[in-house]
């Protein structure tokens, strides 16, 4: 079975970028992904949502949520979505070599995973926040980093917050097993795909140790034991996904008892992911740069 993943770090062309908003969704996303993620973000739109946690409230700075500020957040942390096929390495440039930063000496510690994706893993991700990666490399060079965007012009990355995520191969795969009857345009399956989003879009945020909102090793014990699968703080992107997905769950009138049930074991799993041990703090969530 596939345990997914979100990582922080495409193909059948459509002439035309579509937009949603401001979320882009890039030229290099296969016509049917491209097609159910601009209705997913139509889907945001309308969505009515009832009694959010005090902790998503806190979150997000705000004393009350619906569908026009959870666009609103989404949409100040992701511009562009890229597809599978995106080649980070190929797309990424030196936009100018040299470049000033907040918190030069002050970053993030990466902790070292046992276990990876890929290959014959049965982890698979669902979706990667590529524009941190972008960033931090520029941030750890002293030069400022671009990304080469089908359908775009260069991008500048001038802070997380000009919010690139990629597609993995587990977005369109998500509950395939579990709900197996259920469409990829079912509203459990879209819900799912825009909690992920917010879970990537967490990693647009943090400053100085926090940029990025990066994701611990999973302990001994835990089902993902050593992959950078969980979170050492209590505001992160595990625990962002799993609140709002928890707010869309229990906000759905039109979902199934069976796919209430699959969501909310899904965002259970994401509130397990956070280690609870060791992550008894919120982490500074100010964005370093401006886009
Ligand atoms: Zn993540």
């Amino acid at each position: 079975m596939w345990v997914f993943l979100f990582l922080a770090l495409i193909t059948t062309l459509v002439p035309n970028d579509t937009f949603a908003r401001s979320i882009r969704i890039t030229s290099n996303v296969p016509r049917n992904q491209k097609l159910l993620l601009s209705r997913d973000l139509q889907l945001l739109k309308t969505l009515s949502v009832e009694n959010p946690d005090s902790k998503l409230l806190e979150i997000m700075h705000t004393d009350a949520v619906d569908s026009g500020k959870l666009e609103g957040w989404l949409e100040d942390r992701v511009q562009y979505v890229v597809g599978e096929s995106f080649k980070f390495n190929e797309a990424l440039f030196i936009a100018e070599p040299s470049y000033s930063y907040e918190n030069l000496n002050d970053v993030p510690v990466f902790e070292k995973a046992t276990k990876h994706t890929g290959g014959n893993s049965s982890a698979k991700v669902i979706m990667s926040n590529i524009g941190v990666s972008a960033y931090f490399k520029g941030k750890e060079q002293h030069t400022l980093s671009g990304l080469k965007i089908p359908g775009v012009d260069d991008v500048r990355m001038t802070s997380p917050r000009v919010g690139v995520v990629q597609i993995g191969e587990g977005l369109f795969y998500l509950f395939e097993k579990r709900l197996p009857k259920s469409p990829q345009d079912s509203m459990a399956k879209s819900l799912a795909r825009l909690s992920t989003l917010f879970h990537e879009a967490r990693h647009s945020d943090g400053h100085g140790k926090s940029l990025g909102f990066f994701h611990a090793v999973c302990p001994e014990g835990h089902h993902l034991a050593g992959y950078s699968a969980c979170d050492r703080n209590l505001n992160g992107p595990y625990t962002v996904g799993a609140l709002v997905q928890q707010l869309m769950t229990e906000s759905c009138d039109t979902c199934s008892v069976e796919e209430k049930e699959v969501l909310r074991l899904n965002y259970l799993d994401s509130f397990g992911r956070v280690i609870q041990e060791t992550s008894s703090v919120d982490w500074d969530d100010r964005p370093e740069g401006s886009r």
